[in-house]
C-alpha cells in the first residue's frame, strides 16, 4: 500500500471520560457512562504529509478499494487488514456550483456537495461501507437498523453485497416509498415498528441483544469514520482551502458529529487554512438540538410528536446530540429551525437551476438564507452546503408542492395548454 495506516484506538466520546473500548466486542455504548464510542487517531503533521498526494494518486488506480471515495482515504480509518472492504463505489460525488442560489440565499458564493448522487441515493452509503464491512468482518451475520428511509435503503444494499442478512425497523406510514422500496428490492425484512423514528430505534435496541442483531444506526462509530470522508473529498476538491460555512440539516445529528471529527483530523494534521462554521438546520416541527443550543441549555428535550413532511430528519430524539453540541463549540456553529414552507422554496429554488434534492437537504439551505437575513450570516460568505439525499427519493413530497405538477387544467387540450403556459 505505501503508507502506514495511522494507530487507532476506539474510545468513550465523553471528554471527562477517556475509557477505551474493545473493537470487537461491537458494543456502541461505553462501559462505564454510557457514552458514545469513537475512534481516536495518533495523528501528527509531519508523518501524513504524503497523504494527500497518495488519495489523489489513488484515483487513477482500477482497485475497488482506491476508487472508492471512502476507503482511498484508508490512513484516516481503522485498519481492515487482509479484510477486503465491502464497496459500491462510494463517494466521488459532485460539487455543483450554485449561483442563482447564492444570490436568493444572499452570499457570495454557495457551492454544493451533492451526495445524493451516492449508489443508493443519500450520504448513508459512506458510513455504510465501513459498518458493514466491519459486521463482515466480525462475522456478524444480520444486520440491523432503525430508519427514516436512507439507512434502510443504504444498509439493504451493502448487507446484499456482503452475503448478510438485514434487519429494517421503520416508523408506520412515515417513509417514502422509494426508500422502502429499495430495501425491499435488496430483500431486507421490513417491520413497521411505532410512530416515530425513535419509537423505532427503542424498539430496536430492546430486540437487538436478544437476537443477535449488529447495529448500524450513527451510534456505530464505524458509521461516523466513513461518513467524515465527506470533509476530506470536499476540501480536496476546494484545493484544501475551507468555506466560511459548511451548511447541513440536522436529524439524529451522525452526520454533524462526523463532519465535524473530519475537521478536527485534519486540524491536528495542519490541513485546515481555518476553521468552518458548521451551520446545522432542522425543520421548526423535529428542532430539539436548535432548541437547546439557541437557548443555552445544556441538556436537550426530547420533542415527543416531531413533525414535518422532510422524514428524513423528522427526529424527536437524537443520539447523537451530546458530540453534535461539542462540534458546534468546536467550529463556533450555528442552528437554524425552518418551516415547512423555507423547505419547500429552498427546494424549487435549487430545481431552478437543475439541482434536485430531498426536502432534508434543501432545509440546509433554507436555513443559510434565514440565518443571512436575520444578519448572522455576512453577505462575502462562502457557503457549502451538503445535500444529502437524492431528487428521487421522495417524489410524493414533489407532487405535493411543485407548482408544475399541479399546473394547468387538464381539463383543456394539449394545444389550449401548451398556447397558455407560453404566454407566460
Ligand atoms: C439521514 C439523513 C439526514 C439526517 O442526518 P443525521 O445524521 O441523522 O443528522 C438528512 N438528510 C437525509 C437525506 C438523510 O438521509
Ligand atoms: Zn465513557
Amino acid at each position: 500500500m505505501g503508507s502506514s495506516v495511522s494507530a487507532c484506538r476506539l474510545v468513550c466520546a465523553e471528554p471527562g471520560c477517556k475509557a477505551v473500548a474493545d473493537r470487537d466486542s461491537a458494543l456502541t455504548r461505553c462501559d462505564s457512562c454510557g457514552g458514545l464510542l469513537e475512534f481516536a487517531y495518533e495523528l501528527e503533521a509531519t508523518a501524513s504529509s504524503r497523504w494527500r498526494e497518495l488519495w489523489r494518486s489513488r484515483l487513477g488506480s482500477a482497485a475497488p478499494s482506491d476508487r472508492s471515495g471512502v476507503w482511498r482515504f484508508r490512513e484516516l480509518l481503522p485498519e481492515f487488514g487482509e479484510a477486503p472492504p465491502i464497496t459500491l463505489g462510494e463517494g466521488g460525488t459532485p460539487m455543483p456550483e450554485a449561483p442563482s442560489t447564492a444570490a436568493w440565499a444572499g452570499v457570495a458564493r454557495l457551492t454544493t456537495k451533492h451526495l445524493g448522487g451516492n449508489p443508493t441515493g443519500s450520504f448513508k452509503d459512506l458510513g455504510m461501507t465501513v459498518a458493514i464491512s466491519e459486521a463482515a468482518r466480525l462475522g456478524r451475520p444480520v444486520v440491523a437498523c432503525a430508519s427514516t428511509g436512507n439507512t434502510s435503503s443504504s444498509m439493504a444494499a451493502y448487507a446484499a453485497r456482503a452475503g448478510l442478512r438485514s434487519v429494517v425497523l421503520v416508523p408506520k406510514g412515515a417513509v417514502s416509498r422509494a426508500k422502502l422500496a429499495q430495501a425491499a428490492d435488496f430483500g431486507s425484512l421490513i417491520l413497521e415498528a411505532g410512530e416515530t423514528f425513535d419509537q423505532a430505534f427503542q424498539a430496536l435496541r430492546d430486540l437487538a441483544p436478544e437476537f443477535g442483531l449488529y447495529l448500524v444506526n450513527s451510534i456505530n462509530p464505524l458509521r461516523i469514520e466513513g461518513q467524515k470522508t465527506a470533509v476530506l473529498e470536499i476540501l480536496e476538491q476546494r484545493g484544501w482551502r475551507a468555506p466560511d460555512f459548511l451548511a447541513l440539516p440536522g436529524g439524529n445529528l451522525g452526520n454533524c458529529s462526523a463532519l465535524g471529527k473530519g475537521l478536527r483530523e485534519l486540524r491536528e494534521l495542519g490541513w485546515l487554512d481555518r476553521m468552518p462554521r458548521i451551520l446545522v438546520t432542522q425543520a421548526k416541527g423535529a428542532s430539539p438540538f436548535h432548541q437547546m443550543w439557541r437557548s443555552g441549555a445544556t441538556e436537550l428535550t426530547p420533542e415527543e410528536k416531531p413533525a414535518t413532511r422532510a422524514t428524513a430528519i423528522r427526529i424527536g430524539s437524537p443520539a447523537n446530540w451530546r458530540r453534535a453540541r461539542r462540534v458546534l463549540e468546536m467550529t463556533n456553529g450555528l442552528t437554524a429551525a425552518v418551516s415547512e414552507e423555507e423547505i419547500a422554496e429552498a427546494k424549487r429554488q435549487l430545481a431552478s437551476e437543475g439541482i434536485g434534492c430531498e426536502p432534508a437537504s434543501a432545509a440546509a439551505v433554507a436555513g443559510v438564507r434565514q440565518l443571512r437575513q436575520a444578519g448572522e450570516i455576512p453577505t462575502s460568505s462562502e457557503v457549502v452546503a451538503i445535500l444529502t439525499g437524492n431528487q428521487l427519493k421522495d417524489t410524493d413530497y414533489i407532487a405535493e408542492t411543485s407548482r408544475t405538477l399541479d399546473g394547468p387544467s387538464p381539463t383543456s387540450d394539449v394545444r389550449t395548454q401548451l398556447a397558455r403556459w407560453l404566454s407566460h
